[in-house]
């Protein structure tokens, strides 16, 4: 399928007379796309507040010990903890491609503190957006330890937004219009339609409430899912455990069994059943006596603060409807969200959203009219649908991220991808394939490194 024809070439409708405005903008959450969405918005000229509930910016780059009460992470009267990280996570992009696009992610040498390798540590990402919060004044926009506890459209177009402080203090305000960027990657989705998981005697954890392998010492641990933090820590797993089944709906049927390099680690399909005495059993016939089942099965999108009198839906992990992911058609500019897409370089496409919004806010650019924008979803939704892609994958931009990064940009009169950006990407990930246990510290790319440098030392001359 080429999602990518969905983004016609951008025809821009005729500019309004308007003069430009400064809208009173809420932001919520000051992980990576609030701090850039704040960043943006106020160089379009409007005034902005950044609510976050944490006591410190950076979202999931903020990594706690912590875990929460329910780890499997579905009782709904659970403590919540925002991040995901593992202690031991680097990140699986390069620095280079990862940073925003006016910030470049360059090691930092005068500091010894820092982490200066190419795929660098959870911490060394956090002091990055620590850096560009404070290079960009946005420290002083952020409300710090104040949770929005609702947003709802009020009468004349506006929004209300209600937040509590840590001390219990509630307030209500009313803004023009709000931008919604509470990250996804906190909601646990587990696997829960395994039969026989509702009285399985073992332990259940989700990768949500994953942080060292410590607790798994000479364990039987079956992970489910096949993804990034899937493959991390079912190596590191492979160090301590006794045995690690990885249980996966995407391996094929050649792939199945020990793998090479490891005694203790096999791959399989994906689970049949679970038994009272413990055993798991796997859709290739094969059972194992385990004491954990971790779910490695990824997020839902969750805006438990928001409403909007069923405008906006979440169904089957589809957000919508959005116009290009970003605006629900009946309330833009006025609504949006930031960082939906998936399988994306996530930093520069929040960059590209932001320009997308502040500009729209303040005049400077137009929507198509509302019913042009609902054919547009509408349009998009059939082509899911009939190239069989299941509507949880509506926000999957893997195939496509470069062509939607360029159609904002060419929407927001701004440079689109550098190409250099594009091809680095592409590498990382041939790379990561031939290469998957060592490939943050090997590499065949350096004269894409050499080409990013170029354009950084234009940057940060
Ligand atoms: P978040 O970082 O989650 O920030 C959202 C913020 O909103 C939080 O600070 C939260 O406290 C706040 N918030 C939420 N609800 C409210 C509320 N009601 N009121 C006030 N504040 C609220 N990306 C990469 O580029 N490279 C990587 O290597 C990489 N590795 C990853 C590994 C893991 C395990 C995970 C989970 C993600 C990884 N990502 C990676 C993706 C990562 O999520 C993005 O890089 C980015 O941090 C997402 O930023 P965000 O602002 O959208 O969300």
């Amino acid at each position: 399928t080429n999602l990518a024809a969905t983004l016609q070439h951008v025809s821009l409708p005729p500019t309004t007379l308007h003069p430009l405005a400064s809208r009173h903008v809420a932001v919520i959450g000051a992980g990576a796309s609030g701090l850039v969405a704040a960043r943006e918005l106020r160089r379009e000229g409007h005034r902005v507040v950044v609510f976050e509930q944490g006591d410190q910016v950076g979202g999931t780059w903020v990594y706690t010990p912590k875990i929460e009460s329910d780890p499997l992470g579905v009782d709904p009267r659970r403590t919540v903890v925002q991040s995901s990280l593992y202690q031991s996570l680097r990140t699986n992009l390069p620095r280079e491609v990862m940073g925003f696009r006016d910030f470049p992610f360059v090691p930092r040498k005068d500091d010894k503190e820092r982490d200066s390798r190419r795929f660098p540590g959870h911490r060394e990402v956090l002091m990055y957006l620590e850096d560009f919060a404070s290079e960009f004044g946005i420290v002083e926009l952020v409300r710090l330890e104040t949770e929005v506890m609702f947003v709802g459209m009020v009468d004349g177009g506006k929004w209300q937004v209600r937040s509590k402080k840590r001390d219990g203090i509630c307030l209500d305000e009313i803004y023009d219009a709000v931008v919604v960027c509470n990250g996804h990657y906190t909601e646990p989705r587990v696997a829960d339609d395994i039969p026989g998981i509702d009285s399985w005697p073992g332990k259940q954890i989700h990768s949500h409430n994953y942080r060292t392998a410590e607790p798994f010492q000479d364990k039987v641990v079956i992970l489910i899912g096949s993804a990034a933090s899937a493959a991390d820590i079912s190596r590191e797993l492979a160090g301590v455990a006794k045995e690690v089944h990885v249980a996966s709906r995407s391996v094929g049927d050649g792939a199945t069994g020990k793998r090479p390099d490891y005694d203790n680690l096999w791959l399989h399909s994906m689970i049949k059943s679970v038994h009272e005495d413990s055993s798991v059993v796997f859709k290739d016939g094969s059972a194992v006596l385990a004491d954990v089942i971790l779910h490695c099965t990824g997020y839902k999108y969750h805006f438990p603060f928001l409403e909007t009198n069923g405008i906006v839906m979440v169904d089957d992990n589809c957000v919508g409807p959005l116009y290009k992911h970003v605006f629900p058609p009946a309330l833009a500019p006025w609504l949006s969200f930031i960082g939906l897409p998936w399988k994306v370089v996530p930093f520069p496409l929040f960059e590209f959203q932001s320009k997308w919004i502040a500009g729209l806010l303040s005049n400077r650019l137009a929507l198509p009219h509302k019913e042009q924008m609902m054919e547009d979803v509408e349009a998009f939704y059939s082509i899911l649908e009939s190239s069989g892609i299941p509507k949880r994958y509506t926000h999957n931009m893997a195939d496509y991220q470069f062509e939607y990064d360029d159609w904002l940009a060419e929407a927001s009169g701004s440079p689109g991808s550098e190409i250099w950006r594009k091809e680095m990407y592409n590498e990382a990930w041939k790379n990561k394939r031939v290469r998957p246990e060592t490939y943050r510290d090997d590499w065949e790319d350096d004269h894409l490194v050499l080409q990013a440098y170029e354009d950084f030392k234009q940057i940060l001359k």
